[in-house]
């Protein structure tokens, strides 16, 4: 009864039935969130199972299994021709969803989209049209109407066309493996009508279309890519691919970016089954955010990502604010109460978001400044200051490739003397993209990247170098102060890797003296006085510099081994401005001469300062007042030419 030459083949829409029902059970209770990819596809599945209903009933009633009325025989056909016919344009919107064009797409556009189905449409149900597609004669016999193969096929290939074309056009919104998917799937629907006019008994082509959807199913809607494992909410993997869509568009977007604070402690301190109990909950509140514009993600690493398509800065600060008010509040489960706190933080894209890449990092939020969990930030200066900290990054690694980093001098002045017995070394880096750099932002960063260590010895074998070949001794400089920041300060491989230089240059230890700034002393004290007693065991002496911006105290002079004292421009800038700071200045360098250490002020740049800090009985001035940092030779010839006016003058 099933199958009997010349007679309709049924397998394939019983098939097609259990095939899509199957599909439809397994997506429905594995997919938590419902947005409207989620709703095309089950719609795309439903009409498959009507069409493949339809189509079986058709048969049966052409096989004459089925014995009914004539208007009964044209519902059902009408049933199985339209759904099976609206399947092109499901398939379109489904592509366009997943190429995030529908979200994008004006009315009117969608209206135009839409035209050939509403002809369709009208082409079914008015009576006087679908004669021309198929009737029933009196007799209960089916005839094919002049319209219908014109009509279904021009339909279907428009849709086609407008499909591919969409595919080629958006691509790079799609990951390629994606791509090829939707392609391969578009050529299966193709094929699927092919049999369609091959076999008029087969009845194959339903099936062959559910069987795309079964791959579109394991391929392009693979849960394990899309959705995160612990939380059912989009995952990272979604939040990169939505990353390409966002940046391949052009309207403007926000991303709120929640951070929990205290995950970690959390998970020790409630254990696995309520935080799990808890995040679920967490879980289901942020679901609830989700409607066409705004898609929550899970990236992972305890933050969730808010995704607001095509929005303003207030509709995003108010979701962000709402989500920021909720953690105000307990979290419960199982009578265990969880006050998480979180950061929330709103990037606007393109404006200060404006890579994949960034987009990543702003959601993990790199940022390494520590943040106020009371309000929602907006992360524009924050943002712009990560990326530039990358710009600097790349710089510093492009001098170390290049070796382009340049040693400056400054020469520091001795009261005592009246002549030029110092100098201290400052690093310079002058980038190709990014011109002059500052040392007082690179070095933080080289600080943070661990590039500090190299930079630092560079520095420390220019300086040798310099002291090798020019010997500046000769024009009566007795040390070059170089810094040494807080990073290399804990490193115990430090003090022979500045002797190997040493010796490699014949420099002695005495001819150099290390600045240690303030900060660095109070980091990891044992760390750092063992290798500071290692130096010193060297030979070398120490210098505090900018003293008393820092943490450090009167009693750090003493503890540590510093024979000068830097104090920092600041004081010596503020003391020219009220009586009060002149007296701490002066105060400051009684006290380091007092306890025998020498004192240094920077930023001397009037002859009126100069003279003053004489009068106080200052040791050493450093200043633009002297010179500015400046490259080897003009040092060489600054230091030949002052001492030696200097000389005769005396
Ligand atoms: P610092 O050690 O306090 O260096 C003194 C800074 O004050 C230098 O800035 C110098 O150019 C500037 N300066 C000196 N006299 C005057 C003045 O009269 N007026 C004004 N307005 N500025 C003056 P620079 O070279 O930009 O260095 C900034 C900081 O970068 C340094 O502060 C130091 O902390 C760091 N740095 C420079 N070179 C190195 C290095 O080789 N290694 C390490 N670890 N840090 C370095
Ligand atoms: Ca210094
Ligand atoms: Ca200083």
């Amino acid at each position: 009864m099933l199958y009997a030459p010349g007679r309709y083949n049924l397998n394939y829409d019983i098939s097609a039935i259990l095939l899509n029902v199957i599909i439809m059970i397994f997506f429905l209770t594995k997919k938590k969130v419902r947005d409207r990819r989620v709703k095309l596809f089950m719609s795309l599945e439903f009409i498959l199972c009507v069409a493949a209903a339809g189509g079986l009933g058709t048969a049966l009633i052409r096989n004459g299994t089925i014995v009914c009325s004539s208007a009964t025989k044209t519902v059902v056909t009408i049933i199985a021709h339209y759904s099976h016919n609206s399947v092109g344009f499901l398939i379109l919107l489904y592509l366009l969803e997943i190429l995030g064009r529908l979200r994008t797409m004006r009315k009117a556009q969608l209206f135009l989209i839409s035209v050939p189905q509403m002809i369709l449409t009208v082409f079914m149900f008015v009576p006087g049209l679908r004669h021309t597609i198929f009737y029933y004669d009196a007799d209960g016999n089916y005839f094919h109407g002049p319209m219908r193969d014109w009509l279904y096929y021009t339909i279907v290939i428009i849709y086609l066309i407008i499909g591919i074309i969409g595919l080629m056009r958006h691509k790079r919104t799609l990951v390629r493996k994606d791509l090829y998917y939707s392609l391969f799937v578009a050529i299966g629907f193709v094929a699927s009508m092919i049999t369609e006019r091959v076999g008029r008994y087969l009845r194959a082509c339903v099936f062959l279309q559910s069987l795309c959807m079964l791959a579109v199913y394991v391929t392009i809607e693979n849960d394990d890519e899309t959705f995160d494992y612990e939380t059912g909410l989009l995952s990272r993997y979604s939040l990169w691919k939505e990353a390409r869509f966002l940046f391949d568009n052009k309207r403007t977007s926000y991303m709120i970016s929640v951070r929990l604070q205290d995950d970690n402690y959390y998970d020790v301190m409630l254990g696995p089954d309520i935080t799990r109990g808890v995040k679920r909950q967490m879980t289901d509140w942020m679901a609830r955010l989700m409607n066409e514009r705004v898609r929550v993600f899970y990236p992972g690493r305890g933050t969730f990502a808010i995704e607001l398509f095509n929005s303003t800065k207030d509709e995003a600060m108010s979701v962000a604010e709402k989500i920021r008010q909720r953690y105000e509040y307990s979290w419960l489960y199982k009578n265990t109460p969880a006050y998480y706190t979180v950061q929330v933080v709103v990037g606007c894209i393109p404006d200060v978001i404006k890579t994949q890449d960034q987009l990543i990092t702003f959601v993990d939020n790199g940022f390494d400044v520590s943040l106020p969990a009371d309000q929602v930030l907006f992360a524009d200066e924050l943002m712009k200051s990560e990326v530039r900290k990358a710009d600097v990054e790349r710089a510093l690694h492009r001098a170390l490739d290049n070796q382009s980093f340049k040693v400056y001098y400054q020469p520091i002045y001795d009261t005592e003397e009246g002549k030029i017995r110092s100098c201290e070394a400052l690093v310079r880096m002058i980038d190709d993209e990014l011109g002059f750099v500052s040392p007082e932002e690179f070095i933080k960063v080289a600080e943070q990247t661990g590039l500090v260590s190299q930079i630092g010895e560079i520095v420390f074998e220019k300086v040798c170098r310099y002291l090798h070949d020019v010997k500046p001794q000769q024009y009566g400089l007795e040390f070059v102060e170089v810094n040494l920041s807080t990073v290399q300060c804990m490193d115990t491989n430090l003090p022979d890797r500045f002797t190997e230089i040493m010796q490699k240059y014949g420099v002695t230890a005495d001819q150099i003296d290390l600045e240690i700034t303030e900060s660095a002393v109070v980091n990891d004290e044992n760390t750092m006085i063992h290798v500071l007693n290692r130096l010193t065991d060297m030979g070398f002496s120490f210098a505090l510099d900018d003293f008393g911006t820092g943490n450090a105290n009167y009693s750090y002079i003493i503890k540590y081994p510093f024979c000068l004292i830097k104090i920092d421009k600041s004081f010596l800038w503020g003391s020219e401005k009220n009586a009060e700071n002149a007296t701490i200045l002066r105060n400051m360098v009684n006290l380091i001469s007092e306890l025998d250490r020498l004192a240094v002020v920077e930023g001397v740049e009037t002859v009126g300062q100069k003279e003053k800090l004489i009068a106080n009985g200052v040791r050493y001035l450093q200043g633009y007042y002297y010179s500015k940092p400046v490259p080897e030779d003009d040092f060489t010839k600054y230091i030949r030419d002052f001492n030696a006016n200097t000389s005769e003058e005396a």
